[in-house]
């Protein structure tokens, strides 16, 4: 069996959505297809759930007409008509979730973050596999809450491999459809308490079911060619690249470029699965192959992680930054979950450079008693991978370098706009 992920963009409208079905007619069954939320609809249910927690009764009742409209305007595209009978479980979903928004929420943000946020993923897969067995295309509907089991780390959750591994296989039997349908990003503990895997996960979720059904492939369709050397959007000149090892792979998204979820590839790996990144506008072209190949991809990569905050600490007391206070200021940045992309120390100084998030301000302020910090703000963290004079030249232009730090195989550099 194969594994096949689409994501947002693949399913953002209608005719994305006709799309997405003329490609599951043409791939190779069994399948099991993992979607997530259509287009931006994760953002939109955020905003959603920001509202119903700090009790915005009209934002939260406006956001959630968007969200309605949004969804019922695909499916009357699609469907013609909103009271199909094969839409009946769509409405019933919609009434499920009006009647949740108007319970008061717990005092645990992540918990209502999961339970309101989900339906995002709910909505799309309802809507799609509805479609395509309106389209004749038959399926069934998979609730991966009951299968993918997790804690209760909520928009953080950890995989229960091994039961999720029993359940998968007791469900996924293909004994009587050669197609399943189901969600991303989401998993259930052992209450069936709805749970996430944190944001872009659902390329995580195909990985999961890849390894545990030990599937032949996984493919991920994405409105690009393949993974790229750089983001088209950033960067005017890009190249696709062929094949890549699970490595690389993960170096490159540990750099931050946004090809595929960091905890994708291990489940992958572990199993010998390829995976391949392809494009949902031309399925039929190769795309990217990811595999334990060990020929290196030689070609420049270019990585740019914008709005990132550079600082530096220095101990007060002129301590050393040795061993004791290192590891001390790392126990720190993860119990706030503040990831580091760039870190340097000296003698008395240690440096970062990281997102700009909300749960900075609070380990800042922590510490602050033991520290002296400084920061630049609105920085830009750039990676080159493979690189050359040329390249380093070429695309530090316009910017004042602050930072840098360069290995054998990475430039690194920390980068202040100064040309408008
Ligand atoms: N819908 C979720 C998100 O946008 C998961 C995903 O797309 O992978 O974060
Ligand atoms: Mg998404």
């Amino acid at each position: 069996m194969q594994v096949s992920k689409f994501g947002g963009a693949s399913v953002k409208d209608a005719n994305a959505v006709r799309n997405f079905c003329s490609i599951i007619e043409k791939i190779q069954k069994p399948q099991v297809i993992v979607v997530s939320a259509m287009g931006k609809m994760t953002n939109a249910f955020e905003e959603l759930m920001d509202h119903y927690y700090n009790g915005q009764h009209d934002f939260m009742t406006s956001q959630f007409e968007f969200i309605k409209g949004f969804h019922e305007t695909i499916a009357m595209s699609l469907f013609d008509n909103l009271y199909v009978p094969v839409l009946q479980p769509f409405h019933v979903l919609m009434a499920d979730l009006v009647h949740r928004l108007q319970q008061p929420p717990s005092m645990h943000f992540d918990f209502e973050y999961d339970q309101i946020v989900s339906y995002g993923e709910l909505f799309s897969t309802l809507l799609l596999s509805s479609y395509l067995n309106y389209t004749s295309k038959f399926n069934k509907w998979i609730d991966v809450r009951q299968v993918l089991k997790t804690d209760d780390l909520f928009r953080d959750a950890n995989v229960d491999w091994d039961l999720t591994e029993e359940l998968m296989q007791e469900t996924f039997t293909f004994s009587d459809v050669s197609l399943y349908v189901t969600q991303g990003f989401l998993g259930g503990t052992i209450s069936n308490i709805t749970t996430t895997l944190g944001r872009e996960g659902s390329d995580y979720t195909a990985a999961i079911i890849g390894n545990v059904m030990n599937a032949d492939s996984v493919t991920v369709w994405k409105d690009v060619p393949g993974i790229l050397n750089a983001d088209p959007r950033i960067f005017p000149d890009v190249e696709k690249l062929d094949a890549l090892s699970y490595a690389e792979t993960i170096e490159l998204s540990y750099y931050g470029a946004q090809v595929i979820h960091p905890k994708t590839i291990k489940p992958l790996q572990n199993k010998q699965i390829p995976m391949f990144v392809n494009s949902f506008f031309h399925p039929e072209l190769l795309g990217t192959s990811i595999s334990e190949n060990e020929q290196q991809n030689e070609i420049p990569v270019f990585i740019l992680k914008k709005d990132q905050v550079f600082i530096t600490f220095s101990s007060r007391d002129f301590s050393f930054i040795a061993e004791d206070n290192l590891s001390r200021i790392l126990a720190m940045f993860s119990k706030f979950r503040v990831r580091i992309n760039l870190l340097q120390t000296s003698a008395l100084n240690f440096t970062v450079c990281v997102d700009n998030r909300k749960e900075l301000m609070p380990l800042l302020e922590t510490f602050g008693v033991d520290f002296f910090t400084r920061y630049n703000e609105n920085v830009e963290l750039l990676t080159i991978r493979n690189y050359n004079e040329r390249t380093i030249q070429e695309k530090t232009h316009g910017y004042q370098i602050i930072d840098s730090q360069i290995t054998r195989k990475n430039a690194r550099f920390v980068l202040w706009k100064t040309s408008v």
